[in-house]
């Protein structure tokens, strides 16, 4: 974007975006300046969103994009039990018609900001001859029990799960509500031991969880809750096998002592989610429990490639 269309669209931008109380310079200036609360680290994700691999435009629409980019991140945030509070967004635009399109992104990213009371406080925008880019990076804290992590699982833990799983390209991959809210009052509620948001499939990112833990799982084949995507998917895998392997369900993931997860299970807090338990955290492997046979879970999932 040239200098004037640049200047041009940070005005625009300033008009569209609420000020927050803990935002005393937001866009406008070399660098924003946002308060923090006394005492609370700061946790810090990014993630980057490119047009032909991640989504295409033509299909999404620009709006969808931009509230699935800032999504994504708030999922990030949600998987450490934090609570948002500041985005930095960067835009690589088509120089042809890239004016429109990152105000159409703008309503997205500000829409899903705003039910998060998150503050857009700057970024940066850029043109060139070639596909759409989006890199967010998302601020926040975490919350009074400190930030739940994928390395503390322990063995005997149960593993659960909100919501269901698999099919999610059937349009959950782009309108789904990042699990903030649930992920503060499970946390409120319980002693989390670890948590991880589902982004690249259940059975790579319980691998990934059990890795950092350094403990095994064992999965009950029959308790994964399987939605009716995963049903709907006309291909040659089976809907347990989406459960297991698709990618961007965006729920959460966690372990806790087995006596607390009973009692959760029981209460089912979360309004209009259900929690289910889908297995244990064991000293090492990886396995599945099918009709009373033990197997190996292999982790399947969805891993960015590159050389
Ligand atoms: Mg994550």
């Amino acid at each position: 974007m040239g200098d004037k269309s640049e200047l041009e669209f940070v005005s625009w931008l300033r008009t569209k975006i609420s000020s927050k109380a803990w935002v005393p310079v937001g866009p406008g200036d070399d660098a924003a300046v946002v308060q923090w609360p006394n005492d609370k680290p700061c946790l810090a994700t990014s993630d980057m969103l490119l047009e032909g691999s991640c989504f295409i435009l033509a299909e999404a629409g620009a709006e969808r994009i931009g509230r699935k980019a800032m999504n994504v991140n708030l999922s990030d945030i949600a998987a450490m039990a934090g609570i948002p509070r500041a985005a930095l967004v960067s835009l690589a635009l088509p120089k042809n018609g890239g004016k429109q399109l990152a105000q159409q992104l703008f309503k997205g990213l500000n829409q899903a900001a705003e039910l998060f009371d998150t503050a857009i406080v700057g970024g940066d925008t850029n043109a060139w001859n070639g596909p759409l880019a989006i890199s967010i990076t998302l601020l926040g804290f975490p919350g009074p029990k400190g930030p739940i992590l994928r390395s503390n699982a322990k063995p005997g833990d149960a593993i659960l799960v909100t919501g269901q799983l698999g099919g999610s390209i059937l349009g959950k991959h782009l309108d789904f509500t990042p699990r903030i809210a649930e992920a503060q009052l499970l946390s409120q509620l319980t002693n989390l031991n670890s948590m991880i948001d589902l982004s690249d499939g259940l059975a790579l990112d319980l691998h990934r969880l059990c890795t950092e833990s350094k403990c095994g799982a064992t999965l009950f084949a029959d308790r994964i809750p399987i939605s009716e995507a995963a049903l709907q998917m006309k291909d040659d895998k089976t809907p347990l096998q989406h459960a297991l392997g698709d990618g961007e369900d965006f729920e959460l993931l966690f372990t806790l002592p087995a006596l607390e997860a009973q009692q959760l299970l029981k209460d089912q807090p979360l309004k209009g989610l259900r929690i289910t338990q889908i297995g244990e955290i064991t000293k090492d492997g990886l396995f599945m429990e099918e009709k009373g046979r033990k197997f190996l879970l292999e982790a399947l999932g969805y891993i960015h490639q590159f050389d």
